[in-house]
């Protein structure tokens, strides 16, 4: 178990991003109490199918398996257009906690933003211990056939596994 102190140090370092590239992507979107006005609100995720990772030195490794992006500094312009329909709460602002920008969930009742730190945390509501315990039926999907490509770090879990099933399901 790691100690709150340790925590809050392992939360206040940079999350390592590179250039993510992928054929299609998803918006997932499950509830989520704000923890500043108590109000139920939706909060969402960016999920890709598989991906290219570029690096700063031009290296690209092609990833086959489903991931969920986290701290998306940029975004392409129709990718993000995409998101803003389906999520309008997700927009890019600077959180106190990382210092950076990125595309964040902001609540839509009192307008506080909750961070990704917070979103993937363990216990946060796209967190493994969170999913683990209620699995992944309440997340809604909305599938955007567009490419993306964004600036982001990326979290691979067993959770996204059981998400992906769905979503790659033959209709
Ligand atoms: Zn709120």
């Amino acid at each position: 178990m790691i100690e709150p102190h340790r925590k809050a140090v392992l939360a206040a370092l940079p999350e390592l991003s590179s250039v993510i590239l992928s054929p299609s992507f998803a918006v997932l979107t499950t509830e989520h109490q704000c923890w500043t006005c108590a109000a139920v609100v939706s909060v969402s995720a960016l999920w890709v199918p598989n991906f290219v990772e570029r690096f700063d030195d031009g290296e690209e490794l092609s990833v086959e398996d489903a991931a969920v992006l986290r701290f998306v500094e940029s975004i392409n312009l129709p990718a993000a257009q995409h998101i803003s329909a389906a999520a309008p709460w997700m927009l890019m602002a600077t959180t106190k906690g990382s210092g950076t920008r990125y595309l964040a969930n902001r609540c839509q009742a009192c307008g506080a933003i909750h961070g990704d730190f917070h979103l993937f945390d363990v216990d946060g509501p796209f967190g493994l211990v969170t999913l683990e315990k209620q699995g992944a039926d309440h997340i809604r999907m909305h599938i955007v056939n567009y490419p993306i490509e964004a600036v982001a770090g990326i979290a691979q879990a067993t959770w996204i596994e059981q998400i992906s099933a769905k979503i790659l399901q033959p209709q």
